[in-house]
């Protein structure tokens, strides 16, 4: 199939109307990459030489909304809910017009909008392999500025311009190159390569919430293990998430990335859930139990306070240098301290009950899976949405005695990580 017909009729709708008004505009970035490298993209960016303002008043303010102050972006909608990012060629900023601002660091870039050419804005991107532009009406096919077809075939991440200048523009470029890495097995240029072990702790002069936003991206992949242990290798975990970093060659660790794995294979056979809190609960849970593991009770988990406050505690150490939102961190912990108690099959009809319950199962399902538990463990829970036995809302009592250990089934592998005893 060719890579045109693979395009989104909206989106080349779109730029049959810039292009019936005269605007140059193509499909740019991730989805010429993910097309040639043989992947479904998840959306279809355009640039184009139209400013936000021009390609507003081509679809009317209906259709268009004009986001971004200083670096402004066209949003051209197609139903409600759809919408195509359409984005004007620029240019990076020269040092004279960069040190007029007063937000100007000398080194770190900012938001730059200063219109350029097509060729200008394939410079300011981070990477050959997202700088290409395919033409869907015209006949010029695939332009390319910065050798990124070649990179492509020959599956190589390369920095355009001097790797060092590039990630100390903006670090968070050091990221986005190993995500490629890991997503997509390539390999980094020699001097990208270089420029990523020497500069890995800069990453945290990048703001936190991009931080946060690019590990929530992460987590929407279905490559989530590869891509941190690919930051892993190159030196970038330690200081991107060293609650993590912390923890990789430990048992908990170990539990934590193959549930990441048992999670990434459950997200490629596609309809998996897209909760945020559930995503970032998955490679927390076994550190949390483990930290929690000395503490003992006789009250129900979710219901006790000393168990909370440090369960709170623990789920924020580990994300320590994002910024978790309060409400986020309150529903990590409600899902795994759910865990424990499913596991044990004690208050199951309580625990149905619960807004948070199908999470709290489906953590349950990644860990027997990471750990090559028994699935009956999982698959004896009531599915979520039907209520078991009665007993409704029942306020949960006592807890009762610890559970069995749970039988590993007989495709257990050496290689996979096993949990220690007293991780439930
Ligand atoms: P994904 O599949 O994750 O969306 P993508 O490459 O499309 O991958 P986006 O964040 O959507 O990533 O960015 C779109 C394009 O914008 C990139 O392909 C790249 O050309 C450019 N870009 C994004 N972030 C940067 C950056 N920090 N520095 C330079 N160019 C960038
Ligand atoms: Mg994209």
């Amino acid at each position: 199939m060719s890579i045109r017909s693979q395009i989104r009729p909206a989106a080349v709708d779109i730029i049959r109307r810039l292009n019936q008004n005269h605007y140059e505009a193509y499909i740019v970035g991730g989805a010429v990459r993910d097309l040639l490298l043989g992947r479904t993209p998840k959306d279809f960016d355009i640039a184009t030489e139209a400013t936000p303002e021009q390609v507003r008043a081509v679809f009317g303010r209906g259709r268009c909304h004009i986001i971004g102050r200083r670096f402004k972006l066209a949003h051209v909608f197609y139903g409600r809910d759809t919408y195509y990012e359409v984005s004007t060629f620029r240019r990076q900023p020269n040092a004279d017009e960069r040190s007029d601002r007063d937000d100007d660091d000398g080194v770190l870039i900012w938001n730059d909008n200063e219109y350029g050419t097509i060729e200008e804005d394939a410079q300011r991107r981070d990477f050959t392999v997202n700088a290409l532009y395919l033409d869907v009406i015209g006949n010029r096919g695939i332009i390319d500025f910065t050798g990124g077809l070649k990179d492509i075939d020959q599956r190589i991440v390369r920095t355009i311009g001097q790797a060092e200048t590039r990630f100390t523009e903006d670090p968070v470029r050091m990221l986005r190159g190993l995500k490629l890495v890991g997503m997509h097995q390539m390999t980094l240029a020699p001097e990208t390569e270089a420029a990523i072990r020497r500069l890995s702790g800069r990453i945290r002069q990048a703001s936190v919430a991009r931080l946060f936003d690019e590990l929530l991206k992460i987590f929407q992949t279905d490559c989530a293990a590869a891509i941190l242990q690919t930051c892993r290798q190159y030196g970038l975990l330690s200081a991107l998430w060293p609650g993590l970093a912390s923890i990789w060659n430990k048992s908990p660790g170990r539990i934590a990335l193959a549930m990441l794995r048992a999670r990434d294979r459950a997200v490629q056979k596609g309809d998996y859930s897209t909760s945020r809190a559930l995503a970032l609960a998955t490679p927390c849970l076994p550190y949390v139990m483990n930290m929690l593991r000395s503490h003992e009770s006789d009250t129900f988990p979710l219901w006790d306070s000393a168990l909370n406050k440090q369960c709170g505690h623990a789920i924020r150490s580990f994300y320590d240098g994002f910024v978790l939102p309060h409400v986020l961190t309150a529903r990590i912990r409600a899902m795994i301290l759910m865990v424990p108690p499913l596991a044990e099959g004690v208050q199951i009809d309580y625990l149905t009950q619960q807004p948070d319950y199908k999470y709290g199962r489906e953590l349950l399902r990644l860990l027997v899976e990471a750990c090559r538990w028994d699935p009956a463990l999982v698959q004896n829970l009531p599915e979520p949405g039907q209520s078991s036995s009665g007993g409704a809302g029942r306020l949960p009592r006592k807890r009762r005695r610890r559970p069995r250990r749970p039988r590993r089934t007989e495709t257990e592998s050496a290689t996979e990580a096993t949990a220690p005893d007293d991780l439930l």
